[in-house]
């Protein structure tokens, strides 16, 4: 890839507004693209850009709030249905520093604390184990909900935009791994300011794209997933919260592995609502939006030597695992050319889709194959067990396990 440097580009009227300072105008550093299911609400290609006047780097899109949305609350398939509801490793020790983080700054059992977009209430349970008691989580799932009420635990329904507490209530906020998803950053913004108690918190965790190129085995791209439409480092994020006052008292970044195969730069960030809070004007800067044009000259693309033979081939292949991940490959790496029999899922809503106008068929036929066949096992925390359970029934043909 040969990109020009910042400075050259032409900055050109972006479809999405800024999400952060809301300049109409851009500069498009990459065109990305996505295999979505062929009745996907959002569009299948993303234009990584970086905003013209304050350098956040975000996706503009054709697709629309209302899209988004569409696509969060009926067509975004994850998690539900690999493995057991259990804790990994890396999510337990990332728990206990958030309870050691929150004890440091005075948050005690009877603090007030609210976890937003709280999923199957996994950080819930860890924080009432560490003594903080006075917890509740909100969440669009409403089968999340009836599982956390039926385990006695304080839940309700809703969203960062339609929050069912009072304002001021909470003496602390949790927004893991949302902010990133958000169309309108300062709706969602502004409902924690105004959620939060005077004296209170604010705990955001997000992926850090300061450090999208510290992985030695993948390149930024690999973390360029269609989902996070927004790509923060430390500088944007505190001018975010820094818009309403909001006053970054701690911050740290680290690599949390949950599949041990593909390590997450996740930035933990700790906000504070000062008794009387003053807006912080938002400062430019460029050095994401320059380093992401360095590592995506410099990277080595999703092809592999395996993908390209296979491509070259045009040996027949079944594609089993569909993350977004996996969609990534399979509109920018050499498996979009590659001779596809059908795609391979476990989850029957994915069943009922059709990808690239091909079916998506249940595990089942993996007892019926030949070994001539090769099998692509796409991108997710269950890619080892799956190629296990292949080589376990006796499958002889080729297995190519994506990271
Ligand atoms: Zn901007």
């Amino acid at each position: 890839m040969h990109l020009p440097k910042l400075q050259n580009f032409r900055q050109i009227e972006s479809i999405r507004q800024c999400p952060l300072c809301h300049y109409s105008q851009s500069n498009r550093l990459i065109d990305l693209e996505y295999a979505l299911f062929d009745d996907s609400p959002i569009d299948s290609r993303m234009h990584l850009s970086a905003c013209g006047h304050c350098g956040f780097v975000f996706y503009d899109t054709v697709s629309k709030e209302d899209d988004f949305r569409n696509f969060y609350s009926n067509h975004y398939f994850i998690h539900a249905y690999y493995s057991v509801s259990h804790d990994y490793q890396s999510d337990t020790e990332c728990y206990s520093d958030i309870a050691q983080l929150l004890k440091n700054y005075g948050l005690s059992s009877t603090s007030r604390i609210v976890d937003v977009g709280c999923g199957k209430g996994q950080l819930i349970r860890s924080l009432k184990h560490y003594g903080f008691d006075n917890i509740t989580g909100i969440e669009l799932c409403q089968d999340y909900v009836k599982g956390l009420k039926a385990e006695g635990m304080e839940a309700y329904l809703g969203s960062a935009l339609d929050m069912p507490i009072r304002k001021e209530e909470a003496d602390l906020l949790i927004y893991k791994h949302i902010f990133e998803h958000f169309y309108d950053l300062h709706s969602a913004a502004k409902a924690a300011y105004e959620h939060i108690a005077p004296g209170g918190y604010l705990f955001v965790a997000v992926p850090d794209a300061a450090f999208y190129n510290s992985c030695k085995e993948y390149s930024s791209l690999h973390y360029l997933t269609i989902e996070h439409i927004n790509h923060f480092d430390l500088h944007h994020i505190e001018s975010l919260f820094g818009t309403y006052g909001l006053k970054l008292e701690n911050s740290v970044t680290r690599m949390l592995d949950i599949s041990e195969d593909y390590p997450v730069p996740i930035m933990s960030c700790l906000f504070s609502k000062p008794i009387n809070p003053e807006a912080v004007e938002l400062k430019p800067n460029f050095e994401l939006a320059e380093n992401m044009i360095h590592w995506l000259e410099t990277s080595d693309s999703l092809s592999n030597k395996e993908l390209e033979n296979l491509q070259k081939s045009q040996r027949e292949i079944f594609v089993w695992g569909l993350s977004y991940r996996t969609a990534m490959y399979l509109a920018m790496s050499p498996l979009k050319d590659c001779n596809i029999k059908a795609f391979i899922d476990i989850d029957p809503r994915k069943q009922e889709k059709t990808l690239l106008n091909k079916n998506v068929i249940s595990p089942d036929i993996l007892n019926s194959l030949n070994d001539d066949i090769t099998i692509v096992i796409g991108v997710g925390p269950s890619s080892r067990a799956m190629m296990e359970q292949l080589r376990n029934q006796g499958f002889k043909g080729d297995i190519i396990r994506l990271l």
